[in-house]
């Protein structure tokens, strides 16, 4: 059998349960020395089956992301969110913020999903689909490894005097990772303003749109410093999601696992058959180490820092094919699952959140189909009371906003449905023109006779006509003297 050579890992990749205290690496981050100091992580790169199934996704992500801002239908971009102008664009339907309450049952059901997925699946979210993980790992990590090379080479180059060579080399990684950022920077701001705002922002002359171009270079500047510097501790230290693993997950959630039954007691080949078969699988070659992009060992257990991102099942089932092993020594797996050999089973936290998941989407699903077109409200003059006109009538004025989310411009008619009362528009036209896409706002004054008057507060009935036909309706109150 062929010898196997030792994968470069630095030092500072051995894992702490080497040392004297096999519980010890509970006490730190992977990414930190003793004293405290950021440990560079230098992954070395791997390819097998989970990385070209992730690479896939990620490139069809990627192209999504970029081309999203720039697709219209109905003259609507497929995303945008605006919330300087408070405008959202979810699927080229235009959301207003009348619409808010769509907006928290959606964000409500989104984080409701992603937990329902973190109890069963465990980090998967992290590992297959979160930007920052796609950007990290599909696209900077490759640049890096492109200009410096693999792992051993990065090192050797860090740690090497400053020569022509090193300079160019840092320069040129450093000059594509700002171009990378400042492409993901105004992606960004595309999504946040529209295409065709960003299109004016960036071929009118800068000095007219200095706010938006500080915007641009600030977002920019932030991926940067994420991309270049800050990379993992995003996943260790600042994402929340990341923070709230430990509250998620059970023995029975599917991770990235180590078969500790399986692979210990661990131990180099020995070419000594007695020897190797008193032997876990487990070869401590320390290539899932050397691979992860966290720093740590997966033989350790489930840990804070692992972003399943599947590197290091790659890398060991590199080794077990290579040593006439079977595959899945790094497996996906639950705890339960090593402890016990059980196959994989809902639990009863998980059919909980399915089931209230379940009720969240439908109640989203049943909104948005039955979201109208048009939204009326009508509030009484802020600080007033009734008026008495000269032939006695009870008047109260009111202020109308009525909100077209069409792409289609109506003239439409305010009338009030309580047989008693009367509209009267403050204005020379009663038609309420209401444009596409834009909210109509004006005043009006409903009067009623004083013998009609039951109590000082009467429920009136607005309603929005267009052609015969009621498109909305709402409710307020008339104020009148006491009898
Ligand atoms: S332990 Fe494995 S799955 Fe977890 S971050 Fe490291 S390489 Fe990725
Ligand atoms: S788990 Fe697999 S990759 Fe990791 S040290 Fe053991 S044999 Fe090597």
């Amino acid at each position: 059998m062929e010898r196997l050579k030792e994968p470069e890992v630095s030092p500072s990749y051995l894992p702490l349960s080497d040392f004297t205290n096999e519980e010890a690496f509970r006490d730190t981050i992977g990414t930190l020395d003793e004293r405290g100091k950021r440990r560079w992580i230098y992954p070395k790169a791997i390819t097998g089956r989970y990385e070209r199934m992730r690479t896939a996704l990620a490139v069809v992500l990627l192209a999504f992301l970029f081309a999203a801002p720039w697709i219209k239908i109905d003259g609507h971009p497929l995303l945008l969110f605006n919330v300087l102008e408070r405008k959202f664009i979810l699927f080229a339907q235009p959301f207003w913020p009348q619409d808010f309450h769509l907006f928290v049952l959606g964000f409500l059901t989104t984080i409701l999903f992603i937990v329902l997925f973190t109890v069963a699946y465990g980090r998967i979210f992290c590992g297959w689909v979160c930007p920052q993980t796609i950007f990290m790992e599909h696209v900077f990590r490759r640049i890096e490894r492109w200009i410096e090379g693999d792992a051993a080479q990065q090192r050797n180059l860090d740690r090497s005097p400053l020569t022509l060579q090193k300079a160019f080399k840092k320069t040129l990684k450093h000059v594509a990772f700002y171009g990378i950022s400042f492409a993901i920077g105004n992606t960004f701001l595309m999504y946040l303003i529209g295409t065709d705002a960003w299109t004016e922002l960036v071929t009118e002359p800068p000095a007219q749109n200095l706010g938006g171009l500080s915007g641009m270079l600030a977002f920019s500047f932030v991926f940067y410093f994420v991309f270049s510097r800050f990379r993992e501790q995003v996943c260790i230290v600042a994402c929340p999601y990341g923070r709230l693993q430990g509250v998620m997950l059970d023995p029975k959630s599917i991770v990235v696992a180590y078969d500790y039954k399986r692979g210990e007691p661990r131990g180099k080949l020995t070419r000594n058959p007695e020897t190797d078969q008193q032997r876990g699988d487990c070869i401590d070659c320390k290539l899932c180490v050397a691979v992860c992009p966290t720093g740590i060992d997966i033989r350790n257990g489930t840990q804070l820092e692992c972003i399943n991102c599947t590197l290091c099942i790659d890398a060991c089932d590199s080794i077990m094919d290579r040593i006439g092993k079977p595959r899945g020594l790094v497996r996906y797996a639950s705890e339960e699952q090593i402890q016990t050999g059980a196959p994989f089973r809902f639990t009863r936290r998980m059919w909980a959140y399915t089931f209230v998941l379940a009720v969240l989407a439908s109640s989203l699903i049943f909104l948005l189909a039955t979201r109208s077109e048009f939204e009326l409200t009508v509030l009484r003059m802020p600080g007033t009371l009734y008026s008495k006109r000269a032939d006695g009538a009870i008047t109260n004025i009111y202020k109308y906003q009525l909100v077209n989310k069409t792409t289609r411009p109506y003239d439409l008619e305010l009338r009030v449905a309580n047989p008693d009362a009367s509209i009267s528009i403050l204005n020379a036209d009663p038609v309420i023109r209401a444009k596409a896409e834009a909210l109509a706002e004006g005043m009006f004054i409903v009067s009623i006779p004083p013998e009609r008057l039951k109590t000082t507060m009467t429920k009136l009935q607005f309603e929005v006509v267009s052609q015969g036909r009621v498109i909305d309706r709402t409710t307020t109150n008339f104020t009148g003297p006491i009898k």
